[in-house]
């Protein structure tokens, strides 16, 4: 990515939950682009804008680093990379513009649903199963609780039955995922939609002009469907 470009530049999750109705809102607001699977990145034919597609766990960090202008991407994986950021000394400030009205999820505790529960409490030392690491750290300090983390970027839901862990801490929406896994959530430690976050450093006045288009559209287009 050339930085010193004129053209905005905006990541979204190339394919995934939030990648369907992450164009649909660029598009609602105006801007056009024609995608080709294969293609990471995809130029828009009416606006001095370019979509990098990419998997959303890079886009806070494509975001924190200033490699991108503006970035589209779940609360739940922001948060996370932020605290991973502050943990190794990497850069992690970027500026939130709105929150988006899609990708709504929780990132939950569950218990196997045999298992005598209690609270929170009852898992000190024992051992959780997360894709959030620093997530679940953090909520389990601010609850007093020391547990282990088993860090696994799928398949959280299984860990239990496979014996890694005792719980699992993982993203819910209808539930039916634990359910089918014998399990039951208990608490919800964070709460998730998608957000527009952009770049910390100041913007080019070519691309602010673009941001500044952008971000009543938004919400004219959010607006006339809540
Ligand atoms: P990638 O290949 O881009 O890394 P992924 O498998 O990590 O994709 P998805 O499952 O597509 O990610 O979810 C992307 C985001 O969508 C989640 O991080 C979350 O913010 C949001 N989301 C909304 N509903 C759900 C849900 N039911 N389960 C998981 N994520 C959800
Ligand atoms: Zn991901």
């Amino acid at each position: 990515v050339d930085k010193s470009s004129s053209r905005l530049t905006i990541a979204i999750q190339k394919s995934g939950r939030l990648s369907k109705e992450s164009i649909g809102l660029l598009q609602a607001c105006g801007f056009k682009f024609s995608l080709h699977e294969a293609r990471l990145l995809a130029h828009s034919s009416n606006q001095p804008v370019d979509l990098l597609r990419v998997r959303d766990d890079d886009i806070p960090g494509l975001i924190m680093d200033g490699v991108v202008d503006l970035g589209l991407v779940g609360e739940n994986v922001l948060e996370e990379a932020r605290l991973e950021r502050v943990a190794t000394n990497l850069p992690s400030e970027f500026e939130r513009l709105r929150a988006l009205d899609f990708g709504q999820c929780r990132l939950s505790i569950a218990v196997p649903k045999e298992d005598d529960y209690n609270g929170i409490a009852d898992l000190n030392s024992k051992r959780i199963a997360t894709t959030y690491p620093y997530l679940l750290q953090s909520y389990l300090q601010r609850q007093g609780v020391k547990a282990s983390n088993a860090v696994l970027t799928g398949s959280v839901e299984v860990a239990p039955r496979a014996g890694l862990a005792d719980a699992v801490c993982d993203l819910v929406s209808t539930g039916a995922t634990l359910e089918a896994n014998g399990l039951v959530e208990k608490d919800i430690i964070f709460r998730s939609q998608a957000q527009l976050i952009q770049r910390p450093e100041p913007l080019s006045a070519v691309k602010q002009a673009i941001v500044d288009q952008l971000l009543p559209r938004i919400d004219g287009v959010q607006m006339a469907r809540e």
